[in-house]
């Protein structure tokens, strides 16, 4: 089975926390967010497929100096079972495997994470449908995409024990940058979350950004801003 990928970091000291990583940046998104930091990534027509067994094989050359895996895209879950499998292979070499993903394939969220030691979902915006489509541009049916998000977060609070559990939420002018919205968002993950991360995506002052981390905190205690 292939991966369809656009480049791959080794030696990364930042993308999973305390360890030195391998980054894949696979290809393809079913979003379209206006602040998204890889369009380039969204259309996966324009990149290559390697066999799972490539990546495999390319750990097992850096692995003296590396101690997990780092799957970003795009939607890496856009890979469905290719990437169980790559997951599956990554695991017997021994590394940790951090997933970073926007929740719009549930079953196959939930189909890896038996795989994972960390999950890092993003939440555009509260969780109503109008407001999320708008958020991340989306041009489908704004009940799936919203249904999409729901059953992923509803995966992670109930089969996610042992999984680092890390949500992003995207701060940006007009879209999600009030302390209302930060609010819901924390309170509707504070049973199950590990920490919340509030990232700057927009023109969000840094007093706004410090207004809004005190409403996260209030339901996540281990709310940052990164
Ligand atoms: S979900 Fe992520 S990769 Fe996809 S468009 Fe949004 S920011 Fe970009």
């Amino acid at each position: 089975m292939n991966l369809r990928y656009a480049s791959i970091v080794d030696y990364d000291s930042d993308a999973y926390p305390g360890k030195t990583s391998t980054v894949i940046y696979l290809a393809g998104c079913p979003l379209n967010c206006p602040y998204c930091p890889t369009p380039e990534l969204i259309k996966a027509d324009a990149f290559d497929e390697k066999a799972a067994a490539y990546f495999l094989y390319h750990l097992d050359s850096v692995k003296h100096a590396t101690d997990a895996v780092v799957i970003r895209g795009g939607e890496p879950l856009v890979q469905g079972n290719a990437l169980i499998e790559f997951c599956r292979g990554v695991k017997k070499k021994g590394f940790s495997i951090k997933l970073e993903t926007a929740g719009f394939y549930p079953e196959s969220l939930n189909d890896l994470l038996p795989f994972l030691d960390f999950v890092s979902m993003a939440i555009k915006a509260p969780l109503r449908k109008e407001v999320y489509a708008a958020s991340c541009n989306f041009r489908g049916d704004p009940e799936l995409l919203l249904s999409n998000a729901l059953r992923s977060l509803t995966f992670l609070e109930k089969r996610g024990q042992g999984v680092f559990k890390e949500f992003v939420i995207p701060v940006s002018a007009g879209l999600n940058d009030s302390p209302e919205a930060i609010g819901e968002i924390a309170e509707y993950v504070a049973s199950f979350a590990d920490r919340l991360v509030l990232e700057r995506v927009g023109e969000v002052p840094e007093e706004k950004m410090q207004e809004l981390l005190i409403y996260a905190k209030r339901s996540v205690k281990d709310s940052i801003e990164g």
